[in-house]
This record gives structure tokens, sequence and C-alpha cells, in this order.
């Protein structure tokens, strides 16, 4: 496929912009005026399209429906002070869809036509990135099976869509999880690295027990023993245990965050020691009762940077210290805000200008 992509263009004439309200914007509720729409049939990926945002017609036998041959990617774009609008480290989310994508017998999207599919639908709709604090322009390109057809089989027909939501400010109000011993959300030889439909399916049911018994989020502990920690819900976990940064390292059965990059980048160019490893539940615990766990949080696109209040586990709650300006995961989450809004110097070549 050549670097150029030539996408048809049919504008709504009914913008929704004037009547929606920017103050009041659930998260993943709200779309913009258009979508990208593409096809890959015969091989070949085609029909680059971007057209109202609207519902579409299928087959009730479309396969991604009956078997799950679907996954997606989330990423932002962000409205500097200057006006600019930028997308955070697109060609990660790229890599990774094609990561997703291999692993679920699906074609490949050249990392051009990801970046450029996104910069063209964000530059149409590029009124209804917000201005305010801590908004931006959710992303989600996605990918699902179209062939007609019930065998279980990977299908030979796809579609790769792209639909954009204006978001608010995530109020971070710090998380009450559990560390689950009993449900598993991946397994090894698994796809839980792939940012699968299934993956998300599964998480469901014990996500709403864990609500059920007033927790905000489960973390995720591995399928086999529940003795190591893998993620917290959606997003990837980090520790400070005696001033070192503690995460799980990333395996076949944890999704590899572009947020998680992000934070272990800057953590390692201020010189804060990190370790990327097997981290047990015993070790989170007795660090802990020790008073030697110091922070817990969940890094993604969607939560940023989010601190953990309270871990439960095995009917016992404890409490983390509270939240200091200048603890790392406060001091991450600034920098990381103030150089997608313009705030702070780029220095990694982050932002992607539209
Ligand atoms: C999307 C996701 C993350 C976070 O990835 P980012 O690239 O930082 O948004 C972490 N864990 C899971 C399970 C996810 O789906």
């Amino acid at each position: 496929m050549a670097d150029t992509l030539d996408i048809k263009i049919s504008k709504t004439t009914t913008s929704k912009l004037p009547e929606t309200d920017f103050s009041n914007l659930p998260f993943g509720k709200i779309f913009s005026d258009h979508m990208f729409v593409a096809d890959y049939d015969n091989g070949e990926w085609k029909n680059f399209e971007i057209v109202p945002y609207g519902n579409l017609s299928f087959s009730p036998a479309m396969a991604s429906l009956h078997y799950g041959q679907t996954f997606f990617e989330g990423l932002k774009a962000f409205k500097q002070k200057d006006g600019k609008i930028v997308v955070f480290r697109p060609y990660k989310n790229a890599q990774r869809f094609n990561l997703s994508a291999a692993r679920m017998c699906m074609p490949a999207l050249s990392e051009e036509i990801f970046v450029k599919s996104i910069a063209a639908l964000v530059d149409l709709d590029r009124n209804w990135v917000p201005d305010a604090a801590n908004h931006s322009l959710y992303i989600r390109p996605f990918m699902f099976a179209t062939d007609p057809y019930l065998g279980v089989q990977p299908s030979k027909s796809y579609k790769y869509m792209i639909l954009t939501c204006p978001v608010g400010a995530y109020f971070a109000k710090p998380l009450k999880v559990k560390i689950e011993n009993k449900y598993s959300r991946a397994s090894e030889g698994g796809f839980g690295f792939a940012k699968a439909g299934g993956n998300y399916g599964g998480s469901l049911f014990p996500a709403q027990e864990a609500l059920k018994e007033g927790f905000d989020q489960v973390i995720w502990t591995d399928g086999k023993d529940h003795a190591f920690i893998e993620e917290l819900g959606a997003a990837n976990v980090m520790f400070v245990i005696d001033g070192t940064l503690v995460t799980p390292s990333t395996r076949d059965t944890i999704l590899n965050g572009v947020t998680r990059d992000s934070v272990l980048t800057l953590a390692r160019n201020w010189g804060v020691p990190v370790e990327e490893r097997r981290v047990s539940v015993a070790e989170v615990i007795e660090g802990l009762k020790a008073g030697k766990l110091t922070e817990a949080f969940g890094v993604g696109t969607a939560a940023t940077v989010t601190s953990i209040a309270t871990i439960g586990y095995e009917g016992e709650l404890y409490h983390l210290p509270e939240a200091t300006a200048d603890q790392f995961s406060s001091k991450a989450l600034k920098i990381l805000t103030d150089m997608r809004y313009g705030l702070a110097p780029d220095e990694f070549d982050w932002n992607y200008v539209i």
C-alpha cells in the first residue's frame, strides 16, 4: 500500500456540534459527526471512506458476532493551548493493532494507513476536540470479521473502522480495588496481550462481582495460581516499593500499554529505579503491611494515571498513604498531561500533529 491514502469523504449535512453539551461528556456515549470505514476483501484493504456517523447493516451470520473475531485500539487527541491538535503516540497503537490482528488471524494494516486514517478523521472533526482542561477526543479504531458464515474459521472479509468521542476529565477518585483470587482475565498461551473483544466480555462478570462487594475494579492475577499480579481492570498496574517503581513485565497474558511505556520512560529519564519483573501478590501484601509499598496506581489511555487508595485481599483491606503532589505517580500524571497539552516540551517526540 502506498503512503498516500485515498479517502472518499462524504460530509454530514446536519452537524450535531451545536446541540452537544461539552460540559457533560460521559465516556464513550457521544460520537462526533463522522466515522472512518474501510473494507478488506480478496486480500487487500480498499474503499477508504469517511462518512457521517451512523448505523451499518450486516448479515446476522456475520462471523464476528458469533466467534468474537474482533479487536480494537484506544488513543486520544488533545487540543493544545495554541489550538494545535495532537494525537499521542499513534504509531505505538499501530504496532499493537497488528499484534492483535495477527493473534486473531486477521489481516494487518500498514502503520501508515492506521495513522493517516486517524489523522484524516480527526482533522475533519477537529472542532470536536474539546479544549477544556483534561478533556480530549477519544479515538476508537477497530476491526471485525464480516463473512456471513457460521463455520468456525477465519473470515475472509473484514471492516476496519474508527469512531471518535469527545470525553471529559477523568475524575480521578482514588480507587478501591480487590486482588482477584478466583477468576482470571487471561491465561498463558491465550490472547491477553491482544486488545481482542473476548478479553473484555470475559472480564465483565468478575468485575460485576467485585462491584457487588464494594470494589471499583479488580487487580487481575495469573490464571494458574493467582500468585502474581497482572493488570488493573483495563489498565496496567504499577507500585512504588521502597522508592523503586515496580510493574509486572509484559507477557502473553498482559496488554502492553502505551501509557505504561510512557510512564516507564519518564521514570528512567528521571533516574527513578525501575523494575519490570514478575510481582507476587505476597510481596504486595507484605509491602502494604510493612508500609514499604507507598504508591499503587493504574496507567492507561482512558484512566491516564489513577491512584489506588485501598487494596482488598482475602477479606482484609489495606489502605495506602494519602496521595501527595510530589509522589511519583502525581508527578508522572502532571508531566504527561502537560506534554499532551503543549504545556511542557515534547522531549520524546510523542505528539503527532494533525
Ligand atoms: C488498553 C488496555 C491497557 C492500557 O493500554 P494503553 O495503551 O495505555 O491505553 C491496559 N490493559 C488492558 C487490558 C487494556 O485493554
